[in-house]
């Protein structure tokens, strides 16, 4: 399909609108902006705002900014800031030299809120919060007027400078905006543009202890950037007045435009940095970077390339529509661009010990095993085979079921890129459990071809017992049991005892050379990637994806 290349970037409603501003004249160069507030790592709805206003900015030859909305220094942190430029560049988004933060701006925000204040359109309030709510109405019922709206120009002057020498405390007095407290939009009943906050910022330090609203920060931070185009999920549509009102009212130096895209939503996924922080501080993941998690720092951990991420992007698409997104959807891209880059490789997951008694002991012999059927400038590499092997538990049943393939006593099957081999025997440990199977092979059948053309259905793959290595195998699955998390009201009830599974199993020697984060296939088993707690004598690798939808097992427990 198509979707696949850079060229065939979607179609939407903000490319139209775009399209029409361009024709117009109205915009001459494209600006857009990522936003960010540094208060979380990036997860995988970012993203598709991410792809959406870097990949404009691409295809219009225009430029996206990179912003921190970083206007609430009591949840915002360095760590955050640092995290969130390290995902944005690995999934492959460039801001050059236009890195803002809302701070950068603080000086001229408050210049403007002493504008509001002095055309009229601004006032300093001493309502308590919980005054402030009551009388703020509802959504059927207007809000009353606050006592303190009708101040002078020169008190709320006087005040409002007092407030930024840092004279009140903590939620004493905010300053307001005055538009009308009737309004049908509850954004406008006369919305808090600065509150008090007697708190050290990581950019500004001490400098500030009045902090602007992200209302107030938001479209004159667009302003004053020159952005063109402020795109924005739908939750701020009804913000959108506001957004107008401030720019129609203060003097700013462009006039930027709100657009409203859906959120991204995935089932069986969350996508809210409240609860992303939980799940890290609550210890119900190992960190942000958990390859359970949803955020960019978990997916790049866990395999999955930025390519297979930005191609997701661009098929879900922009619309006004919320939807929900089958993560099935995620996963077929992230196969899809594995499939071709990734190299084949032998691994068992869970090892059973598999003798073959008429192969000389101690005799070793190379096979050439193909590195990539997709690709064969990736070549071929050698692989050791024995009288010692060991294969897949689940590849043998002592008493197989109907359609069960795949080796049983007095069953031959053919080992991947090697031999013909007949179970003749099993072994089984003080617990009744089959612990190694006796098997005869075919010296005529090296490379896997029957000599005589006899039928054989099964290829297993298998490890040599004499140089495969010992590795960890993580295991993923859902992190969550159920499609819509917290539904049921708790999130935490709705979590997966079985999202990760740790298993020892025993990969061929070749895997020793990988390097942290690329991507392998287990022949039959799924994209794997080497983890960073990988050690030279403990190689530990991360399911990324299954081969196919294997989703009926792994949405079900353990
Ligand atoms: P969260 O709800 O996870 O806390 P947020 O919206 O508070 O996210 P911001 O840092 O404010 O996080 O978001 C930066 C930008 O990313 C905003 O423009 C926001 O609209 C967009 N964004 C956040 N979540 C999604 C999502 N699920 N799908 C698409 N865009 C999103
Ligand atoms: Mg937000």
């Amino acid at each position: 399909m198509a979707g696949e290349t850079a060229t065939a970037a979607g179609r939407d409603f903000i490319r139209d609108i775009i399209d029409a501003d361009l024709a117009s004249g109205r915009t001459r160069q494209v600006v857009t902006r990522f936003p960010p507030e540094p208060n979380g790592y990036l997860h995988i709805g970012h993203a598709k705002a991410i792809a959406l206003n870097f990949g404009i900015a691409q295809e219009y030859g225009g430029r996206c900014h990179l912003r921190f909305d970083d206007t609430n220094p009591a949840k915002e942190e360095q760590e955050y800031i640092d995290a969130i430029k390290r995902d944005v560049r690995w999934l492959g988004y460039d801001w050059g030299p236009h890195l803002y933060h809302a701070s950068d701006y603080f000086e001229q925000l408050y210049e403007w809120a002493e504008h509001l204040i002095r055309a009229g359109k601004a006032y300093v309030d001493d309502l308590s919060p919980a005054e402030m709510r009551a009388m703020r109405g509802t959504l059927t019922e207007p809000g009353r007027n606050s006592p303190y709206r009708e101040r002078s120009v020169e008190e709320n002057l006087d005040l409002f400078r007092r407030m930024r020498a840092g004279e009140f405390p903590n939620g004493a007095r905010v300053l307001r905006a005055k538009i009308d407290i009737a309004s049908g939009n509850l954004n406008l009943r006369d919305p808090v543009l600065y509150r008090i906050l007697h708190t050290a910022h990581p950019r500004t330090g001490d400098k500030w202890c009045i902090y602007p609203s992200y209302d107030f920060a938001h479209g004159q931070s667009d302003a004053i950037e020159g952005v063109t185009h402020s795109l924005c999920t739908l939750e701020f549509e009804d913000h959108r007045p506001l957004y107008d009102w401030l720019i129609d009212n203060l003097p700013v130096p462009s006039r930027p435009r709100q657009y409203e895209f859906a959120r991204l939503n995935i089932n069986y996924t969350v996508l809210s940095k409240r609860f992303l922080t939980e799940l890290v501080r609550g210890n119900h993941v190992s960190g942000w970077d958990d390859p359970r998690m949803p955020t960019l720092a978990g997916l790049r951990r866990r395999g999955v390339p930025p390519a297979a991420i930005r191609d997701f992007a661009r098929r879900v698409g922009a619309a006004r529509a919320n939807s929900l997104v089958d993560v099935a959807m995620f996963e077929h891209a992230v196969r899809e661009h594995l499939n071709k880059s990734a190299m084949r490789r032998m691994a068992v997951l869970r090892p059973l010990k598999l003798t073959i008694t008429n192969y000389p002991s101690g005799q070793i012999e190379e096979l050439d095993a193909v590195n990539n059927p997709e690709d064969p400038a990736a070549g071929a590499r050698r692989i050791k085979f024995g009288s010692e092997l060991y294969i897949e538990q689940e590849d043998f049943s002592e008493d197989p079921p109907p359609k069960f393939f795949r080796l049983a006593p007095g069953r031959e099957v053919r080992l991947r890129f090697a031999y013909l081999v007949t179970c003749r025997d099993v072994v089984k440990n003080g617990a009744g459990e089959v612990s190694e199977l006796i098997c005869t092979y075919d010296p005529a059948s090296r490379g896997g071809n029957a000599p005589d053309g006899r039928k054989v259905r099964a290829t297993l793959h298998w490890v040599a017992a004499a140089d495969s290595l010992p590795a960890e195998i993580r295991l993923y699955n859902p992190l969550f049991t159920r499609p819509d998390p917290g539904a049921g009201g708790d999130f935490f009830a709705d979590l997966n005892p079985h999202s990760l599974e740790t298993l020892t199993g025993r990969v061929e020697p070749a895997l020793a050379m990988a390097a942290i984060g690329d991507a392998v296939q287990f022949e039959r088993q799924g994209y794997f990637c080497l983890d960073p707690d990988s050690r030279p004598d403990r190689l530990v690798f991360n399911r990324t994806v299954g081969l196919r939808v294997s989703w009926a097992k792994a949405r079900g427990a353990g």
